[in-house]
């Protein structure tokens, strides 16, 4: 398969490989290779120097039989309508592994935001909100962050749809800040819950945690709360992290045999996740290129910074010592590597399992704001606990059924098995 395909392409032949497995209907492969509904818009912005300058906006909504769409926002310089289509796709595929109420949606503006001053971010936030609040809301489609959104512009975000609607409506969009509708624990969630998966993982396959090893690629929301419990929470070592420096334009990996310290390199990783790499050079961090992550001697590799990583040119840099690769960002390895990782029996926790738990704490904040009840961050990182653990168990004892298939495979059984049904409950086919 051509190393070339676009993340749609990719989303759609990982999905027809399963839907033929599977034996599927027509009708069913046709409702689900495609998006409900694509909205593409212009969004123009005044500038703080009085000119204006005209973006262009994306909103898509994959499939929402199981529940409203629900899928993030991202501000990326090379943002692309098929980009947005791939991973609202692989959101319905999340939402259902992770068995939540919702189906899969996802949003995009073309632009850098850190080329953005705070009032022109805002500014283009009101605008995305005014060109789609009518095809969104709490009970049809429900945005959240991604890569270049931030819960500051969540809070504008909801401020301008609860204005053209009329009423406070904190649901309409989640990872909102704390104390302006947004949940506890919903910072950490998604790296939290890859290690649950991770943790998971090691109990299938015999794996004490303590002392483990992990390579990380990337260094922002994921990759952040990722370090920190694999560190708290399995007892192993984190001895390399990467990331995009946004000033130098290239990737640098930042490696500490003895372990790094994820929170002191929160203090010198700015909101772009590029770390200062003059002081970690100083803290002893030892520079070296951007894909010098991916060959590390360790036991679980975890990419965590965007999509298609891992391909079929660099997977033999992966070293034999590696038995877990677990997915923290969307589509990190394309169907070429997925071939080899599978015949050299590295476990793979696929995407849409693995970093579900920030859409599973999303879907937390939607019902607190709901109830207008909030619970504890304790509370929230126990549930998220719960809600991970039984998905991966879910998709574990699907995978054990048919001989130890792949989980990839397995978690698209059971992603599309759900939301069949639901299409079937509804009358939709
Ligand atoms: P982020 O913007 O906070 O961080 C991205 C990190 O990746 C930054 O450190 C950046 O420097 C780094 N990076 C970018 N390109 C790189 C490259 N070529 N080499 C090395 N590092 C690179 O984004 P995030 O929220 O951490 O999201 C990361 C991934 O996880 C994305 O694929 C996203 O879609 C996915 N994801 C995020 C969430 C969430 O809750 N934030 C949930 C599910 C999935």
């Amino acid at each position: 398969m051509s190393e070339k395909l676009n993340p749609f392409k990719m989303a759609q032949a990982q999905f027809d490989e399963v839907a033929e497995e599977l034996g599927l209907e027509q009708s069913v492969r046709d409702m689900l290779r495609w998006p409900l509904r694509e909205f593409r818009f212009q969004l123009p912005v005044r500038m703080d120097d009085g000119s204006v300058r005209v973006f262009f906006g994306f909103r898509v909504q994959h499939n929402d039989a199981r529940g409203p769409a629900k899928g993030g926002i991202r501000f990326a310089a090379n943002e692309t309508l098929d980009t947005v289509k791939a991973l609202a796709t692989w959101m319905t595929w999340k939402t259902a592994v992770a068995d939540i109420p919702l189906g899969g949606g996802k949003g995009g503006v073309v632009v850098d935001p850190s080329a953005l001053s705070t009032a022109e971010k805002q500014r283009l936030c009101r605008e995305w909100i005014g060109a789609v609040w009518k095809n969104i809301g709490p009970r049809n489609d429900i945005p959240a962050p991604d890569v270049g959104t931030t819960p500051q512009m969540m809070g504008w975000m909801m401020d301008e749809y609860s204005k053209l609607v009329g009423q406070y409506t904190p649901g309409v969009i989640t990872g909102k800040p704390v104390g302006g509708g947004g949940s506890l624990g919903r910072t950490e969630a998604t790296g939290f819950g890859v290690i649950v998966t991770v943790r998971e993982a090691m109990k299938q396959l015999g794996i004490n945690s303590a002392g483990t090893t992990a390579s990380i690629q990337g260094f922002g929301n994921v990759a952040q709360y990722a370090s920190i419990h694999f560190i708290e929470m399995l007892g192993g070592k984190v001895i390399s992290v990467s990331c995009w420096d946004r000033h130098d334009k290239v990737a640098y990996t930042f490696t500490k045999e003895s372990g790094i310290d994820p929170r002191f390199l929160q203090k010198i990783t700015d909101q772009y996740g590029t770390v200062d790499k003059k002081a970690a050079q100083e803290a002893g961090y030892v520079i070296e290129d951007g894909d010098a992550w991916l060959a590390k001697d360790v036991d679980v590799l975890i990419p965590a910074a965007v999509e298609g990583v891992i391909r079929g040119d660099n997977v033999a840099q992966i070293s034999d010592q590696v038995q877990i690769l677990a997915e923290g960002a969307n589509g990190p390895v394309t169907p070429e590597a997925d071939a080899v990782l599978q015949e050299r029996g590295i476990f793979d926790i696929p995407d849409f399992l693995c970093n579900a738990g920030g859409v599973t704490c999303s879907y937390f904040e939607q019902v607190q704001n709901d109830m207008n009840y909030y619970w504890s961050k304790d509370e929230v990182l126990s549930k998220l606990d719960q809600k991970m653990t039984n998905a991966f168990q879910g998709v574990l004892a699907t995978s054990l059924e048919h001989g130890g298939l792949y989980m990839r495979d397995a978690a698209y059984r059971v992603a599309i098995k759900r939301v069949k049904k639901a299409m079937e409950l509804r009358g939709w086919i």
